[in-house]
């Protein structure tokens, strides 16, 4: 099938439950864009590059070898061979993840990335720019939201009890950052349906995706 649904929003939307679960529901193929952007953060952070000093960034962002897995029920996400689907969640990267994002060279080179492995179809694809930039023809956009304080509570609660006020703050500082850089901000796209999850369960999102994605 050449179905492309394009989940977009705020950082904590529920954007990765949410684009799973539609996933799993449709019998799709899933691609985490947050996780690319991600591995290349924590590769720079380990490789010792300054993520604030831009010409580094953009010099350094060709040499890692990033790879996602798109199965919905166990997704992967590789650097040069080595999972880390777990290091790319740490506060160290939450905290770098925006600047490093907003390098037009990180951009063009993993947008080449995702496209290539969105392919011709079948898959839910979930970030900041997927229905504006990386596959504006897709058959479906969303535009994710959720007050912060829904927003917050959910990720400290995934995070195992983090602190809450902590947890708003890093969040709506990738927000900032994210929706005030020059390339492809968090912007909702043409075309989009807004769906605010602030007062749904997990699987009454999912519902409604899937039955707009039937309509
Ligand atoms: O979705 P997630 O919160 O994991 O994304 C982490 C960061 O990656 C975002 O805050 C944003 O800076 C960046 N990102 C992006 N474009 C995307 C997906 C994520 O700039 N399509």
């Amino acid at each position: 099938t050449a179905l492309v649904i394009a989940i977009d929003g705020t950082s904590g939307s529920g954007k990765s439950s949410t684009s799973r679960g539609v996933a799993g529901r449709l019998g799709l193929r899933y691609l985490d864009t947050g996780a690319m952007f991600r591995a290349m953060t924590w590769w720079l952070l380990r490789e010792g590059v300054d993520v604030h000093d831009v010409a580094a960034v953009a010099a350094a962002c060709g040499r890692p070898v990033i790879e996602s897995g798109t199965d919905p029920l166990a997704p992967t996400i590789t650097v040069d061979g080595v999972d880390v689907s777990v290091e790319i969640r740490s506060d160290e990267v939450n905290a770098a993840v925006s600047p490093v994002s907003a390098v037009p060279e990180v951009r063009s080179l993993l947008l080449d990335l995702q496209r290539e492995v969105i392919g011709t179809g079948g898959i839910v694809v979930e970030g900041r720019d997927i229905g504006s930039v990386v596959w504006p023809q897709a058959e479906l956009k969303v535009y994710l939201s959720a007050d912060p304080d829904a927003r917050a509570q959910r990720r400290a609660l995934e995070e195992g009890g983090s602190d809450l006020a902590s947890t708003q703050q890093s969040l709506l500082e990738r927000d900032r950052i994210d929706s005030g850089r020059a390339t492809a901000p968090l912007t909702m796209a043409d075309g989009a349906v807004h769906v605010d999850s602030t007062h749904l369960t997990l699987p009454e999102v999912v519902d409604r995706i899937v039955t707009l994605a039937e309509e």
